[in-house]
C-alpha cells in the first residue's frame, strides 16, 4: 500500500531528521515506528501523509508515486486516515458534525450518506448514542475514538496513527489500543508511531527501530523485541521495559 524509497528530510540547511528511509507497508498490516522522542517517527508520517515535503526520495501509495510535483495532494490525502495525539475535535461542533465536515464540505458527500456511515462507525467503536454529544462531554478515551471514527469515515486505503493513546490516562489507553486491534483483525492497513511497546509487540506484523532519522532495525515483533540485532535497539528496548 506505502513505500519508501530513500526518503531523506532535512529542517532548514542542517537538520536531518531522515535519510535514506526505506519502508514497505503491505496491505492489510500493522507497521509500528518505534524509537526514541526526535528520532523522526511524527516525521515520517508527517511526509506519508505529505503534510511536510520531502528534500530527496520518493513515496509511493498503490504504486503510484506521491511525491510527483503533479499529484493531487489532496487527493492522496482523502486515501489516508490520520489521527494524532490530541484528538483536535472542534469543540463548538457535535460528534456527528465533526465526523462529516470533511465528507461533506471536501468530499462532497450528501449529508444523510456521511450521516449514516458515520453512525454506523459510531456503532462499532461503541460510541452509539453519542452523536449528538459536544467533545468535552465525552472522556478522553471517547473522544479519541470519535477522532479515529473521523480519520475512518473517508474510508481511507491506509491509516496513519501518532502516539495516539499518550495523552490518555493510562485506565483510557486500553479501550483506544483495543480499537487498533479490532480495525487490524479487519484488515485496515496501519503505521502506527508509539511509545506503547507491549502494543507494539502485540499488534504489529512489522517493527521498525528508528535512531536518528534512520531504521536501525525492522523485522516481526519477535524478530526486533526478541532479538535485536543492534546495541543502539538493545539500549532502548532495555530503557523502555
Ligand atoms: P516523539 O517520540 O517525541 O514524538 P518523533 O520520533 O516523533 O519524537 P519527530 O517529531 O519526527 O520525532 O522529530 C524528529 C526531529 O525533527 C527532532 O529532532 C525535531 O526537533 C525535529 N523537528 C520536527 N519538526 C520540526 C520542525 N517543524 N522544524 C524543525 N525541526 C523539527
Ligand atoms: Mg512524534
Amino acid at each position: 500500500v506505502l513505500r519508501l524509497e530513500s526518503v531523506r528530510k532535512t529542517y532548514g540547511r542542517d537538520t536531518v531528521v531522515l535519510r535514506d528511509v526505506d519502508l514497505e507497508v503491505p496491505p492489510h498490516t500493522v507497521t509500528a515506528l518505534i524509537g526514541a522522542s526526535g528520532s523522526g517517527k511524527s516525521t515520517l508520517l508527517r511526509c506519508a501523509n505529505l503534510l511536510e515535503e520531502i528534500d530527496d526520495g520518493a513515496i509511493f501509495l498503490d504504486g503510484t508515486e506521491i511525491t510527483d510535483p503533479r499529484t493531487d495532494a489532496d487527493a492522496v490525502r482523502r486515501r489516508i486516515g490520520v489521527v494524532f495525539q490530541a484528538y483536535n475535535l472542534f469543540p463548538h461542533m457535535t460528534v456527528l458534525d465533526n465526523i462529516t465536515l470533511a465528507p461533506r464540505r471536501v468530499h462532497g458527500v450528501p449529508r444523510a450518506e456521511a450521516e449514516e456511515r458515520a453512525r454506523e462507525l459510531l456503532d462499532r467503536l461503541g460510541l452509539g448514542g453519542r452523536a449528538g454529544e459536544y467533545p468535552d462531554r465525552l472522556s478522553g478515551g471517547q473522544q479519541q475514538r470519535v477522532a479515529i471514527v473521523r480519520a475512518l469515515a473517508g474510508r481511507p486505503r491506509l491509516l496513519l496513527l501518532d502516539e495516539i493513546t499518550a495523552a490518555l490516562d493510562p485506565e483510557l489507553v486500553g479501550e483506544v489500543l483495543g480499537v487498533v486491534r479490532d480495525l487490524k483483525e479487519e484488515g485496515m492497513t496501519m503505521v502506527i508511531a508509539t511509545h506503547e511497546m507491549g502494543f507494539a509487540r502485540d499488534v504489529a506484523d512489522q517493527v521498525c527501530f528508528l535512531d536518528g532519522g534512520v531504521v536501525l532495525e525492522r523485522g516481526t515483533a519477535g524478530q526486533v523485541f526478541g532479538e535485536p540485532q543492534h546495541e543502539r535497539t538493545r539500549q532502548f528496548l532495555q530503557r523502555i521495559i
